[in-house]
Parts: C-alpha cells; sequence; structure tokens
C-alpha cells in the first residue's frame, strides 16, 4: 500500500470491530481524513493515548482501497492531558472538533491554515490560556471566516454606513442600523459588537480583560434584555449568536455547542 506521512489533530474516534478504532483526523495537508488504526483499543496497543480526540500526532498513513490505515504515530501535542479533566474545557474542546468536522465535510479540500488555527485553540485550551468560552467562539468565528463565510461587522449590510449597528442579521451576514434591521435580526449593542470583533480578531488583550472584569461571567455580553411584554418580537439576547452563526452557515447544528447552553 502507497504510504504519506503527515500531522494531524485527532477529532474523534469510533469502535470497529473487536480491537480497532477508525480514527478522523483533520490533517495539516490532507484535509479531514478517517483512518482504522489497528488494535488501538488493545491494552498495550502500539498507539497508545496517541490517536485519542484532542491529540496532534506526526503519522504515517498508509492508503488502503476503502479506508487507509495508520501505520505509525507519534505525538506532537498531548492537548488531551489539559483537556479531558476540566469539564469547561471539554465542552469547548468538543465545540472546536465538531466544527472542524462539519466545516471539512463542506470543504473537502485540504487547508494548512484552517488546520493551524484548530491547533492553535485546542492548544490554548488545553493550557488554560484564555476563557474557555473564548476561545472556541474565537474559533468558531474565525474558521468560518477563513472559509468564507466572515460576518460584517464595521458597517450597516444594507447600507453600509458605520453609524450605530442595532441589530445583527445572521442569513444578511452582519450587522444592521435602526434604518434597515430586519424582523428576524436579533439586537445587539455596541458592547456585543466589541465582542464579535474581538472574538473574530482573536484579539485576546480585549477578550481576556472582559473576562476579568467578569460583568456578564465572561461569555455573552448580555445587553439590556427585553422584558416578554414589550413590542419588539426579536430576540435579544446573543450570547448564542456564534453557534447561531456556525449552524446556519455550516447547515447542521453544532451538538456540542447546545451543552454549553444548558
Ligand atoms: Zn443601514
Amino acid at each position: 500500500m502507497p504510504l504519506y506521512k503527515d500531522e494531524g489533530l485527532v477529532l474523534r474516534t469510533v469502535k470497529l470491530g473487536e480491537a480497532d478504532r477508525i480514527i478522523t483526523i483533520l490533517t495539516r495537508d490532507h484535509g479531514k481524513i478517517r483512518a482504522v488504526a489497528k488494535g488501538a483499543r488493545r491494552p498495550k496497543s502500539r498507539f497508545g493515548a496517541r490517536l485519542e480526540p484532542f491529540m496532534r500526532a506526526s503519522l504515517l498513513i498508509a492508503t488502503g482501497r476503502s479506508l487507509d490505515v495508520v501505520s505509525q504515530a507519534s505525538t506532537l501535542g498531548a492537548y488531551a492531558d489539559g483537556i479531558v479533566n476540566d469539564y469547561d474545557a471539554y465542552l469547548n474542546a468538543s465545540v472546536i472538533v465538531e466544527t472542524a468536522d462539519r466545516l471539512f465535510a463542506a470543504l473537502e479540500e485540504p487547508s494548512p491554515a484552517q488546520y493551524r488555527l484548530a491547533v492553535g485553540a485546542i492548544s490554548a485550551l488545553s493550557r488554560h490560556l484564555h476563557d474557555p468560552r473564548d476561545i472556541s467562539e474565537s474559533y468558531v468565528l474565525r474558521a468560518l471566516a477563513l472559509a468564507g463565510w466572515r460576518p460584517r461587522l464595521d458597517a450597516c449590510v444594507v447600507c453600509g454606513e458605520t453609524r450605530k449597528p442595532v441589530a445583527f442579521s445572521i442569513p444578511a451576514g452582519g450587522v444592521m442600523c435602526a434604518t434597515d434591521r430586519t424582523p428576524e435580526a436579533r439586537r445587539i449593542g455596541e458592547r456585543g459588537v466589541a465582542r464579535l470583533r474581538a472574538l473574530l480578531a482573536g484579539d485576546w488583550a480585549t477578550l481576556d480583560a472582559a473576562s476579568a472584569r467578569g460583568a456578564d461571567g465572561g461569555s455573552a455580553g448580555a445587553e439590556t434584555t427585553v422584558s416578554a411584554a414589550a413590542s419588539v418580537p426579536t430576540p435579544v439576547d446573543h450570547g448564542d449568536l456564534v453557534e447561531k452563526w456556525a449552524e446556519y452557515y455550516l447547515e447542521r447544528p453544532i451538538r456540542s455547542a447546545r451543552l454549553l447552553d444548558s
């Protein structure tokens, strides 16, 4: 069987037969692949924990007729160690790998830039560098932006003017002014827009400062809520805006993100 070398981040694994696993891997140069790790579930597997989710490994892979086969794996980043014992880190890491998985189902093309983004996010989670939710939301926004779905945050998507945005429309792709806002658009304030900008730019100084202030629990920067009796029929909270953005453009719900909301 022909062999190829690459490095990859393990997204998920499923059991195969009695002792094997199928590993879904986001690779740097071959996009998303699925490969069999033979004997991976035996106690003395030569792969050890190297092919568990959130691990980054250097790989030698044999091209098979139906499925590729992992021939060798050595650890480049044991990110799982800092993630699996921390519930928040684990949930947010799950959002990241699930988003990457879905994104590559849509792309079907190698993207070293996407790979670097995912590795950076998982590595940051593992090292507890920032608020875990900030890391996963920033990853999701940036990964989708890199794939072509970048929200417009600098000016109203309808008139292009930079006057104060009051709403965010997911289908229209960004912020809207008071004149142009559509009924489905969610209310958003300056703080919400500033947060989205920081997430999209990976502006950790701003995100960490907001997180440290803790005014909004380091999450969504919720705006003033409108009572149920108010005449505005649109959702106000944009706490799940990033999740909805991903769901809309990837045309699939991100199941792990649901857990973050619960
Ligand atoms: Zn406008």
